[in-house]
Formats: structure tokens, C-alpha cells, sequence
């Protein structure tokens, strides 16, 4: 079920650079985003780049399936947290590999570890837009195709990569799984700090409820080198965190001892492509189709569409009650 550490560990080094700092490129002067491919990383100017504006009226519904998250919900021993100059990332460094299948991904991809990206205030921050709205903290799940031995050749494939996007809004309650890392984030305020953490959350205290909606289309990593290889899911349903639980990830310093300001790149043109939403009770509706279209349907009177109708709603309720039960037990949606 779950694959070994140490190769995910591997992964992890080569994580670091892909999706943090490598010191020659920034998020503002002169080696800022617009200069991101003049220093040799090409691919960020290609077509097909992240992040974008998801516009939902423009959306295209689809039947995807739906995500089967194994060890999500296993809080790992231990966690390295890391300040490496532009963001925070954390690496599950004991305990099962969390996995990723179904969700009508290019097969079973598994968690390398996952980062941050915030603004200057709370009306900024997430790398993600939702019809022009940003939120104030966005949290990136990077996941490895596991048919690939190492994130170098993930990298090179269109299927290599998919990341797992959740979005934070401000709340009146704290998010336990960000209480959890809180501890780390005071300890790696400074440029190049890193700390071990001894109770670090769980993957599923840091995601929404409702796991069964989310957003899909093709895109990039959104730092160099912006390999155009990443399936993106981000999941419609904000998490809530305090005002308070944003602000700490403020006090991170970078290059200098100065204040990460902000960690997130402007939202990329489209060029055309398309982006599908799933949502979950549509889904059930749509499998009820086939059934009143199949041979019971010869049998159309008045009494059978009462009784399609009342199987309908039953199967609308229990894909509700379902998606509500799936964020308690935490695998499969
Ligand atoms: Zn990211």
C-alpha cells in the first residue's frame, strides 16, 4: 500500500529545490516573476502555466471521478519544516506515505510534501484565483506519480506531477492542523532555518470538509523551472484559520533578514484551456440517468418515475450525508 521513505525523501531534496529557492530567482525586483525565464527557466513563459483565475461560469462540468485520499488522515511521527528564503514547506519524514488514486488522474501519485504561499495582508495571498477573488493563504500538496523513481523523471513527463490546492479564508475558529505546525513556523523564522517537528498534523486537518468538489485542469509548478507537467485539483471549499494563524506565516524572513512579503506569482493567461469542476451531487444525479433509460424505463407509468424520483433524492441524500461522513473517515470520497 504505501511505498518506502527513503525514496521519497530522495524526492524530497530535489522537492525543495522544484518548488522553493533556488537563490537566483525572487517574487519581486529584478529577479522577479517577469524575469523568471530570462534566467534560463524557458519553460515559464510556454502556455500552458500556473497559476490561473478559474472563472466558474465558464467552467466545464464533468463526470470525474472522485479522489481516494489513503493516509490522509494519519498524522505523521514527525515532520521537517524549512525557511528556505521564499516560503515554508514541510516534509512528512516518518509514518505512511499518503497517497493519491482515482480522481481521474494519470494513475497513483504520492505525497512528497507540501508548502505555502501568503501575501501582505488578507486580501492577497493565494497563487489561485476564483473569479478574480484571492485568498489569503494557499497550501500546495505535491504529489510524484509513482510509476516514475524519482522526482527528476516526474519532472519530465506530462503525467509526472499532480498538486492538491487548498484554499484558507479568515474564520472565527483556528485550523488545528496549522496550531499543530505554528511551533515550527516560530522556530525557522529566519532565512535557511529548519526544525524537526514532534507532532505535526495530519494532511486531512489542513484540507476542507467537502473533498468531492474541486476544480481540475492542466498546468505547471508555479516556480522555476514551471515544468508544464502538473494535474491540478483545488478544491472549492475554503479552509477557515484566523486572522492571527495568517499572520504568523508573516513573520518569516528571506534573503537579508527582510520579511517574506509575499510568496505567490500573478495568475497566467489560459491560452485556451479548459477547466472542469466536479461536483459531487450532479454526479449522482447523473448516475441515476442510465437506470431510468435502461429497460426498468419500459415499464414508465406514473408509479415508476414516482419511484425513480424518490430513489433520486434518496441517492442525493446519501451522496450528502456521505461527502459529510468522508471528512470524518477521511479515505474515500
Ligand atoms: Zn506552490
Amino acid at each position: 500500500m504505501s511505498s518506502p521513505w527513503p525514496g521519497a525523501l530522495a524526492g524530497l531534496v530535489l522537492g525543495v529545490a522544484l518548488c522553493l529557492a533556488e537563490q537566483d530567482w525572487t517574487y519581486e525586483g529584478s529577479n522577479g516573476p517577469s524575469q523568471w525565464s530570462r534566467l534560463g527557466y524557458k519553460e515559464c513563459d510556454h502556455h500552458q502555466q500556473s497559476p490561473i483565475d478559474i472563472h466558474s461560469k465558464s467552467v466545464q462540468q464533468k463526470h470525474l471521478q472522485p479522489l481516494e485520499l489513503h493516509f490522509f488522515d494519519h498524522a505523521p511521527l514527525s515532520a521537517n519544516v524549512t525557511n528556505n528564503y521564499v516560503g515554508a514547506l514541510v516534509a512528512l519524514t516518518s509514518g505512511h506515505v499518503p497517497l493519491v488514486r482515482a480522481g481521474s488522474l494519470y494513475g497513483e501519485y504520492s505525497v512528497v510534501g507540501f508548502h505555502f504561499h501568503w501575501g501582505e495582508n488578507d486580501t492577497v495571498g493565494s497563487e489561485h484565483h476564483l473569479d478574480g477573488h484571492s485568498y489569503p493563504l494557499e497550501m500546495h500538496i505535491l504529489c510524484q506519480n509513482t510509476k516514475y523513481d524519482s522526482l527528476t523523471k516526474a519532472t519530465q513527463r506530462p503525467d509526472g506531477l499532480a498538486v492538491l490546492a487548498v484554499w484558507f479564508e479568515v474564520g472565527p475558529s483556528p485550523n488545528s492542523g496549522l496550531m499543530r505546525l505554528s511551533p515550527a513556523l516560530d522556530r525557522i523564522r529566519a532565512g535557511g532555518a529548519s526544525t524537526l517537528l514532534s507532532e505535526p498534523p495530519s494532511l486531512l486537518e489542513l484540507m476542507p470538509n467537502d473533498l468531492g468538489h474541486f476544480y481540475r485542469y492542466e498546468g505547471s509548478l508555479t516556480t522555476p523551472g514551471c515544468y508544464e507537467v502538473v494535474t491540478w485539483t483545488i478544491f472549492k471549499q475554503p479552509v477557515q484559520a484566523t486572522e492571527q494563524q495568517m499572520a504568523r506565516f508573516r513573520t518569516l524572513t528571506g534573503l537579508r533578514s527582510r520579511p517574506i512579503g509575499h510568496n505567490y506569482r500573478l495568475v497566467q493567461l489560459p491560452y485556451g484551456r479548459q477547466v472542469f469542476e466536479r461536483r459531487p451531487l450532479d454526479e449522482a444525479a447523473l448516475e441515476m440517468k442510465p437506470q431510468r433509460d435502461g429497460q426498468e424505463a419500459a415499464a414508465s407509468g406514473p408509479q415508476s418515475s414516482a419511484t425513480a424520483a424518490v430513489a433520486s433524492l434518496l441517492l442525493l441524500q446519501l451522496a450528502a450525508t456521505l461527502t459529510t461522513l468522508s471528512a470524518a473517515v477521511a479515505l474515500t470520497l
